[in-house]
């Protein structure tokens, strides 16, 4: 076997699709990947124009890339990342991804006649990069995941906190810049030592993740609900005032109180007592607002706990 029969056979047989078109866009070869994955026979496509073989191909662009090889004479590409496919063709992976077409690296090559220098013919090569668009998805799809993890509390599915002051911070200038409202409620559960003690610590979790979720049901889109710690628990209300702040706040407290909580064969009640503190033009850091719920939560539990009160100067 000669070399040229050689070099036909293994473009005849790679792995890529490889086909060539004249300077009107004619194709004059379509090796066999382009015809199993086209479901087109070299036959049936060749003297065709490359658009009316590929309708769904990007016309404009497409005829300027091969135009422009002509010209200047230079190889262009194209990368599956500014176009996922150039050629609508499927994959035939066995991977899921968004997309069932075929994600495609081209190159465009100028091919000049034998003793010639201005090409006569443009080789266009299809590289499958499915797989590389699958794995670029996955990793999108899990650092988005990675994400979300690293920013909920893994029992209570509510912000942790080092999101949840994360989020304050930014609140808290935002309100003191525009003079806008802004209240935090801090809510802790009373007497939960006695839950663990009593049904042990999975009923303790069971109601630590009934009260986020109740809590959770109760607010509106803004508010954000944040574990503080153990069994504190802390929301940011922005454009609200002290009033509404109270108002959300008893209306929690009142109905977490009346809570049945199903846990095996017992059924388990809890309270929190509830501490609110609203901002104020001579607070500088979102902390002092943090510092004042906490002393108006624990003016609560001094009172005999399963109450709401807001933090006076
Ligand atoms: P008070 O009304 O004064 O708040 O009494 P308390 O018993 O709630 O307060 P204390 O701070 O003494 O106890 C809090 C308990 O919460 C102790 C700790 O073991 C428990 N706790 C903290 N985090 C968790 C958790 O993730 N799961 C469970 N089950 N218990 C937790
Ligand atoms: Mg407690
Ligand atoms: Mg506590």
């Amino acid at each position: 076997m000669d070399v040229a029969a050689v070099q036909s056979l293994l473009i005849e047989r790679i792995n890529s699709g490889v086909l060539v078109v004249d300077e009107e866009c004619r194709l004059v070869y379509f090796n066999r990947f382009m015809e199993s994955h086209s479901l087109l026979s070299a036959s049936e496509v060749i003297g065709k124009n490359l658009f009316d073989i590929f309708p769904d191909a990007p016309k404009r662009w497409l005829q300027r890339k091969i135009q422009s090889v002509f010209m200047l004479n230079t190889p262009a590409f194209s990368s599956w990342e500014q176009r996922q496919f150039v050629f609508k063709m499927r994959h035939a992976r066995p991977v899921t991804t968004s997309s069932e077409y075929m994600a495609q690296n081209i190159t465009f090559i100028p091919i000049c006649d034998k003793g010639t220098t201005e090409p006569d013919k443009v080789g266009i090569i299809v590289d499958d990069v499915t797989d590389v668009f699958f794995y670029q998805e996955k990793l999108k799809d899990t650092l988005t995941e990675l994400e979300h993890v690293s920013r909920t509390d893994g029992l209570t599915k509510v912000s942790n906190r080092r999101y949840w002051e994360e989020r304050f911070r930014v609140e808290f200038s935002t309100a003191q810049r525009h003079d806008h409202a802004l209240s935090l409620i801090m809510f802790d559960l009373d007497k939960f030592k006695l839950i663990n003690d009593q049904y042990g610590h999975q009923a303790g979790d069971l109601v630590l993740v009934e009260a986020a979720n109740l809590v959770e049901n109760l607010l509106r889109k803004g508010d954000l609900l944040g574990r503080y710690g153990g069994e504190e628990f802390g929301i940011i209300l922005p454009n609200t005032n002290a009033q509404g702040a109270a108002e959300l706040a008893e209306r929690i407290r009142r109905q977490f109180s009346l809570l049945k909580m199903q846990y095996e064969k017992h059924t388990i009640s809890a309270t929190m007592s509830v501490g609110i503190c609203e901002c104020d033009s001579r607070f500088t850091r979102f902390e002092d607002m943090v510092t004042r719920a906490d002393l108006a939560l624990y003016q609560s539990k001094r009172e005999g706990r399963n109450q709401v009160t807001i933090y006076q100067a």
